[in-house]
């Protein structure tokens, strides 16, 4: 698979960019070709984001709530048709196992449907403020949408943004990561199948460098950026988007803590928390990172968490039995690697050593896991996100210090209670500043349920109801009618 392209899509019309310029993208897992894209710049981003103001200037898709159900029920359709082979294209692109690539595919269906329920879901409310007079108040969508996506989940994160953007009523412009540019045309192509898209509504472009998402940032015809990414680039944007003031859901990084108290269950938590680490080799922004351990299981939590990282098989996404696939690219696996290796210099305790992968994996961009332990919370590697299979253990003697401990961060994404106590369960969680707080699990994500970041790790939530305020205005409409 190596003839795979991925064009612009700019009102209606698949272009190469105007400069003719392309981008090549490798298989992380062997380094061989997979595919182009459109290697873009400024004046096809100006283009995209003209399509889609014209296509919101037009009422047939912002009023028309029953046609935007229907043309995303029929997009929800079209992509489950043909989930196989977009879960096997994102495996080659991202490197995930195959296994995850069916459930994230699965996800972006289930979203897509979720929102097109919403969509025909958006009531205002009017009362009286004063005798006769009237008070209405309306959801509008709110304009044209830039969409600037990561690489680590490059279906569930496009479709967490395009559905609530579409659903309420906003036209939208695309810009993939570079590195999985292919499945993100791949998904944009079934929505434009999709009969009963107006032209402009959706826009998709490519690039290798920054300049396109720079100009949705900068553009006073784009009212919202939606972005999920790094807090550096969460940081840029929002500077960039001040003399605009558009609106700005911001989806940043995490370093969730997993706080295991002296009724767990050790034995059955490690393996769950050894899968939760490296899923997405660790390229998940809800990853675990941190797991504290009371004191009383700290021994055995650390054995048990060695045994299950060391069980787990890195190999390319497609191998049978693969837990942990390549990371994104060369450069990461060598940036994120050399940050372990430091970690690994500075922790009290090196439990598990990672590496980068030998024999048949040298050919691709694999790092093995690493656990250490450490006791100081402001040692670098517990602060810092690392974005790839680095774990750290800590003891804890009691809740407080536990409840402490994980909320040393300036991050504020997820985090992990496991204990049989129900109260100390929804008393921990109240106590962490978290967005999201799983109780026995970890890296549970549901189209239904809201996420999003305390403190550094964003602004504004994804997913479930209350996301389509991150593309709507509210409009007060005031009439006096008189009283009689
Ligand atoms: P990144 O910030 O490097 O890139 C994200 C997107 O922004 C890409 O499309 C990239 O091309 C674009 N971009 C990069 N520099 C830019 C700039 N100066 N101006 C405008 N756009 C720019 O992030 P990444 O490495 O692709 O993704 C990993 C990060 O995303 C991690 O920090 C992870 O925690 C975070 N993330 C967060 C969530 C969440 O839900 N909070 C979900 C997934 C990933």
């Amino acid at each position: 698979m190596n003839d795979l392209q991925a064009k612009n899509l700019i009102h209606g019309e698949w272009r190469p960019a105007q400069s003719g310029a392309w981008g090549t993208r490798h298989n992380p897992a062997d380094g061989t070709a997979l595919g182009r894209y459109a290697a873009s710049s400024r004046v096809d981003g100006d283009a995209a984001i003209a399509s889609a103001r014209r296509a919101f200037d037009q009422p047939g898709w912002a009023q028309n709530p029953r046609l935007r159900q229907m043309v995303m029920l029929r997009w929800a359709d079209r992509i489950e048709a043909r989930a196989e082979e977009l879960a096997r294209l994102l495996t080659l692109e991202n490197g995930k196992v195959i296994a995850q690539s069916r459930g994230e595919i699965g996800a972006a269906v289930s979203e897509i449907r979720y929102y097109a329920g919403l969509a025909r879901y958006m009531p205002g409310h009017v009362f009286e403020v004063e005798p006769g007079a009237f008070s209405t108040l309306l959801k509008e969508p709110a304009g044209v949408v830039g969409i600037i996506v990561p690489w680590n989940a490059p279906a569930v994160l496009l479709i967490r943004s395009l559905a609530p953007a579409l659903a309420a009523g906003c036209a939208t412009v695309v810009k993939p990561a570079p590195q999985t540019a292919l499945i993100t045309a791949a998904l944009i192509a079934e929505l434009h199948a999709a009969p009963g898209l107006p032209s402009g509504v959706v826009n998709l472009v490519s690039e290798d460098g920054h300049e396109v998402a720079a100009r949705l940032v900068e553009s006073a015809d784009v009212d919202v950026i939606s972005f999920t990414g790094s807090n550096a680039t969460g940081q840029r944007i929002m500077a960039a988007a001040a003399p605009t003031m558009k609106k700005l859901s911001l989806e940043l990084g995490g370093k969730s803590a997993c706080l295991v108290f002296d009724d767990a269950d050790v034995q059955a938590v490690a393996p769950a928390l050894a899968a939760a680490a490296t899923i997405i080799s660790g390229q998940q922004c809800t990853a675990a990172r941190r797991v504290l351990v009371h004191a009383k299981h700290y021994d055995a939590m650390k054995l048990a968490l060695t045994a299950s990282l060391r069980a787990l098989s890195v190999a390319p996404g497609l191998a049978e039995g693969a837990h942990i696939g390549p990371m994104i690219d060369e450069d990461s696996a060598r940036s994120v690697g050399q940050r372990i290796d430091e970690a690994m210099a500075a922790a009290d305790e090196v439990l598990l050593r990672g590496s980068r992968g030998a024999g048949a994996l040298a050919r691709g961009a694999f790092l093995t896991p690493t656990l250490v332990a450490h006791r100081d919370t402001s040692a670098f590697f517990v602060q810092e996100e690392i974005f790839g299979p680095l774990l750290v253990v800590e003891r804890f003697e009691d809740e407080a210090e536990a409840v402490a401990r994980a909320n040393h961060s300036e991050f504020g994404l997820s985090a992990s209670v496991w204990t049989r106590d129900g109260a100390r369960a929804l008393r921990v969680a109240r106590a962490l500043r978290n967005g999201t707080v799983w109780i026995n699990d970890h890296n549970k994500l549901f189209a239904e349920a809201e996420t999003g970041g305390y403190r550094r790790s964003g602004l504004g939530r994804l997913h479930g109801y209350d996301a389509l305020i991150d593309f709507q205005e509210i409009k007060h409409i005031y009439q006096q009618v008189g009283a009689i």
